[in-house]
């Protein structure tokens, strides 16, 4: 059974992410109408931080991704880069993406910018995938970009396969999917068949963004309230992911702390792990800077206030680490081999 702790603002018990996964999964999914539980935004919190009033019947939003948000903060290419590349576009500073959002995740950020009460699968509705195209494509011109992301997109790795394969069923040619992943769980291959990841991996206009959360087992557990052990998992899976599919990946870093402590060799040390997996792979990283957003606000005591402060000088560290590692290298995000 899950624990309703596990839901709740402020929990402070290591979640069992197997278990929890598990549940999830089951609320998440039919199979059979090839749906997926999607946040409404009407019915959401979150909807007071949204810019742009929700679509697609409430259940789809629109997102600005910038690839200069912050004078202090590293650029961020993603998906902006490989998206305008993948649909044959000019250079741009941004890119308004369709957004759609699965109601569950396993574990618990306290940075998240979702509501902790959209992320239990309890509040979603079953929507089915050629449902959320048919909106999509109403919605916006081609070419464009989708972003599906959740909560946890790959407790239903079905989701990403069904949304193209439908595109595809409408000649919808013009449009780039890009999904999240926290590396939480091997769902991706217990869910799906080799010809899906296959499809996945040969798909022109798919990518994959792979959250990293924290730089070591201990930021990793205070960022997200799992086992510390998992730290390792995250690695494990992208180096699954890495020898076992073609799929075109990049991956986030929330190198959020509660201590400074020794940060210039726990970067080195996760340089290494990443190396391990790619010798490029660490150019194809984007740190991301943790803001406050409103459901964040309550979550935040003394230690995440420290963390928030503490990221400046994590992403200066990793700013150090990446320079000698790669001395005067920044080449455009989508031309780094995988
Ligand atoms: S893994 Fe992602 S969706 Fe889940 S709590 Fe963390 S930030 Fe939120």
């Amino acid at each position: 059974m899950l624990s309703a702790q596990v839901y709740e603002e402020g929990c402070v018990r290591t979640i069992d992410t197997d278990a929890i996964s598990s549940v999830l999964r089951e609320r998440m999914i039919d199979t059979s109408a090839r749906a997926i539980s999607l946040t409404n935004f009407h019915r959401s919190e979150q909807s007071e931080d949204l810019t742009h009033p929700p679509n697609a019947e409430g259940f789809g939003r629109i997102h600005r991704f910038e690839l200069e948000a912050f004078d202090d903060w590293p650029s961020n290419p993603l998906p902006i880069e490989p998206a305008l590349r993948a649909l044959g576009l000019g250079e741009q500073a941004h890119l308004d993406a369709q957004i759609f959002q699965s109601s569950g995740c396993n574990w618990r950020c306290w940075y998240c910018f979702v509501p902790f009460k959209d992320l239990s699968a309890n509040r979603g509705e079953l929507v089915a995938v050629a449902d959320m195209v048919d909106w999509d494509l109403a919605a916006h011109a081609q070419p464009h970009a989708v972003d599906l992301t959740g909560g946890q997109p790959d407790l239903t790795p079905e989701w990403t396969v069904w949304y193209l394969e439908e595109l595809e069923r409408r000649g919808a040619d013009e449009v780039y999917v890009w999904s999240d992943d926290n590396l939480s769980t091997d769902y991706l291959w217990r869910f799906l068949s080799d010809e899906q990841r296959d499809y996945l991996g040969g798909h022109p206009r798919y990518g994959r963004a792979c959250c990293i959360k924290g730089y070591d087992q201990q930021s990793f557990a205070f960022n997200t309230l799992a086992a510390p052990e998992l730290f390792e998992r995250q690695f494990a899976l992208l180096d699954r992911l890495q020898r076992t599919t073609a799929i075109d990946y990049y991956v986030y870093l929330t190198i959020t702390t509660p201590t400074t402590d020794d940060l210039g060799s726990a970067m080195g040390s996760l340089l290494d792990r990443l190396m391990k997996v790619h010798e490029y792979l660490p150019l194809r990283c984007v740190p991301l800077k943790v803001l406050e957003w409103g459901p964040v606000t309550p979550r935040l005591k003394p230690p995440q206030r420290t963390a928030l402060e503490n990221q400046m000088a994590a992403v200066a560290a990793w700013e150090a680490e990446l320079e000698v590692r790669f001395p005067g290298a920044r080449p455009d995000i989508c031309d780094v081999p995988r």
